[in-house]
């Protein structure tokens, strides 16, 4: 029986135990720093099911994404997990951004995202009456999800199909031994494989363990989010239009299940300490499509650091980076930020099939 070290109990680690441990094939220990599954960027986010309109043709979180969108939400409803297929709306407030309306389109149909469609202000009126805006274009096949509950009935089966944690489990020393990679928990072990998704720590793990090799380096981005308890009476996720590949700051508005919206996530490169001047970003972002918004029932909600990753100084690679070391049974996963949650389970059966 092969043996299986994962490190890191992210929604992503948790979803390639979940999937091997499936096959019942593999002796599989999973390892992990803190005292609990999900406590790195896997609880801090908005917790959408994207649906794939903006990715680049043929990129992993395309792929990946659309395949994932439709495991998770078969996943929801195998599990009674809480989800809503709620739609998103990419809004545009302006001539400008009508003409984003149509390159996002075309970039959704190429992406084989088949059922988004462009909808008049008659029209967007209707679907949301309380939303100031020309045009949008509608994405039916997005939604929210209980991100809490997923994870922890992806731990559940692992746990279930045999396999193991370590909680509380860092600075590791792997070694290798011929092809194998040995560390010591409670007594020594030999893997066959280890699968690095330790999230924000991923690349400082696979440097230590390789220090020939050449890897990404991280450009780590923070996310802020504020949240409403007030009724805004939208159904919708509601994201400004853009074009696709240009990461411009946008406030997305996100329904919670439940009750109240979250808003954001910000973009902040550096710390920030103003919490207060901060909240006008928030709102100076989204009044201006909202009919009304009590600006007092906001506050500060969470914060999340997306894991970029750059190979220059120059351009930061915007896809995945999932990829074995030559000649070693070493598979890192580096770079899953967004969409890496609607991905988890698509990604584990990538990973699976690499192995
Ligand atoms: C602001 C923000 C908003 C987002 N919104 C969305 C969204 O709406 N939809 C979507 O699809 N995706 C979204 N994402 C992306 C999604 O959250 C991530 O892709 C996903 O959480 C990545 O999971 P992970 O398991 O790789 O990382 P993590 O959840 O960070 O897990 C990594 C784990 O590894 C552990 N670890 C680290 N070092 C070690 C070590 N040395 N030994 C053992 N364990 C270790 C950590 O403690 C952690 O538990 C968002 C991300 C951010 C930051």
């Amino acid at each position: 029986m092969k043996s299986i070290l994962i490190i890191g109990a992210g929604v992503i680690g948790l979803s390639i135990a979940y999937e091997l441990s499936k096959i019942k094939k593999f002796k599989i220990i999973v390892i992990e720093k803190s005292n609990s599954f999900g406590s790195g960027n896997s609880l801090k986010n908005s917790q959408v099911i994207h649906s794939g309109v903006y990715y680049k043709k043929n990129s992993l979180k395309n792929n990946l994404c659309l395949k994932g969108k439709k495991l998770i939400y078969e996943f929801c409803k195998k599990y009674k997990i809480k989800y809503s297929k709620t739609g998103k709306l990419f809004l545009a407030c302006s001539k400008k951004e009508e003409s984003y309306l149509k390159i996002l389109k075309k970039n959704a149909l190429k992406n084989g995202v088949k059922d988004v469609r462009i909808i008049n202000q008659k029209e967007l009126n209707q679907m949301e009456p309380f939303l100031k805006g020309n045009k949008a274009l509608l994405s039916p096949s997005a939604g929210i999800f209980d991100v809490k509950a997923f994870v922890k009935k992806l731990f559940q089966i692992s746990k279930r199909n045999k396999v193991n944690f370590y909680f509380k489990v860092d600075n590791l020393n792997i070694r290798k031994i011929n092809s194998k990679f040995q560390i010591n928990l409670k007594k020594k072990e030999l893997f066959d494989y280890v699968i690095n998704c330790a999230g924000m720590d991923a690349i400082e793990i696979a440097r230590r363990n390789f220090t020939n090799y050449k890897f990404p380096k991280n450009k780590y981005v923070k996310g802020v989010y504020f949240k409403t308890r007030e009724n805004l009476k939208l159904k919708k996720i509601v994201y400004r239009a853009m074009v696709p590949g240009d990461t411009k700051e946008r406030i997305d508005i996100t329904p919670l299940l439940d009750g109240g919206y979250i808003l954001g996530p910000s973009v902040e490169k550096k710390h920030f300490n103003n919490k207060k001047k901060l909240k006008y970003k928030f709102i100076n972002g989204i009044k201006n499509h909202l009919k009304s918004i009590n600006e007092k029932k906001i506050f500060y909600f969470k914060e999340g650091i997306r894991p970029k990753i750059m190979f220059n100084k120059i351009n930061s690679n915007e896809d995945f980076y999932i990829k074995k070391i030559k000649d070693n049974n070493w598979i890192n996963l580096f770079g899953i930020e967004s969409p890496g949650l609607t991905s988890a389970l698509s990604i584990a059966k990538y990973v699976k099939r690499m192995i």
